[in-house]
């Protein structure tokens, strides 16, 4: 596996095979590592106006997830970055190398929501002194949109304004978009469906994530307290 970093933070980086990378035409290479460093800076303007800093990290894979219902266009997941494993944004080309910044903004940011779900639960979890935060991650399902609902953070109480009435939710139309390139990236990558799985209680979170969900769960009358030592 290559790994290639963005050029603005390690916290975006491809992850890519070493013969799809090698059989890549150049001018998709220069296209996908562009793609790269336009997701690093999206991640930072979402940052930027956000509740709390920094966003979630992202990897890109140098796949295309496609199932029998139709095209997955990113998923949440625990990510190994720098000997830890945190959660983080994992999104296939057809994602990344989409032209149109606003549709990749959406995807990020309704991942980085399901991060943010996530790390609430484990804050309550650890919180109640409980080991096991007791949810096993099915990624989420892209087709049942309740079920993908509910697995989300308020935006409000994490992004800016603009991101909180522009995120996407799976069935909004402006996601078509990233289908537009799949004939012409089809050749170059492998086309597979992704193992959504992951088990929760073995992720890190950042300081500053963990304490605005602190401070949130008081908020909302949880049971948030120093864990017991
Ligand atoms: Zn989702």
């Amino acid at each position: 596996m290559k790994i290639i970093n963005s050029k603005g933070t390690p916290e975006v980086w491809l992850s890519i095979g070493i013969l799809t990378w090698s059989r890549l035409p150049a001018h998709l290479k220069t296209d996908l590592l562009g793609a790269l460093d336009r997701i690093a800076q999206i991640r930072e303007h979402v940052a930027r106006c956000a509740k709390v800093q920094p966003m979630p990290p992202v990897e890109v894979v140098g796949q295309i997830w496609v199932t029998d219902n139709g095209i997955i266009d990113g998923t949440t997941t625990p990510l190994r970055f720098q000997k830890m494993v945190v959660f983080g944004a994992r999104v296939p080309v057809l994602t990344a190398m989409c032209t149109e910044e606003t549709v990749v903004r959406k995807v990020l940011v309704h991942e980085f929501l399901h991060c943010f779900y996530y790390t609430v639960k484990i804050t309550e979890a650890v919180s109640r002194g409980d080991r096991k935060v007791g949810e096993t991650g099915t990624g989420h399902n892209a087709f049942d949109a309740s079920d993908d609902a509910s697995r989300l953070e308020n935006p409000a109480d994490w992004v800016g304004d603009d991101d909180v009435h522009s995120f996407a939710l799976h069935n909004d139309a402006a996601l078509d978009m990233i289908s537009h390139r799949y004939d012409e990236l089809k050749p170059h990558f492998p086309a597979l469906v992704p193992d959504l799985r992951f088990r929760v209680e073995k992720c890190s979170v950042a300081e500053s994530t963990s304490d605005h969900a602190k401070a949130l769960i008081r908020r909302r009358g949880g049971v948030e307290r120093s864990p017991v030592q």
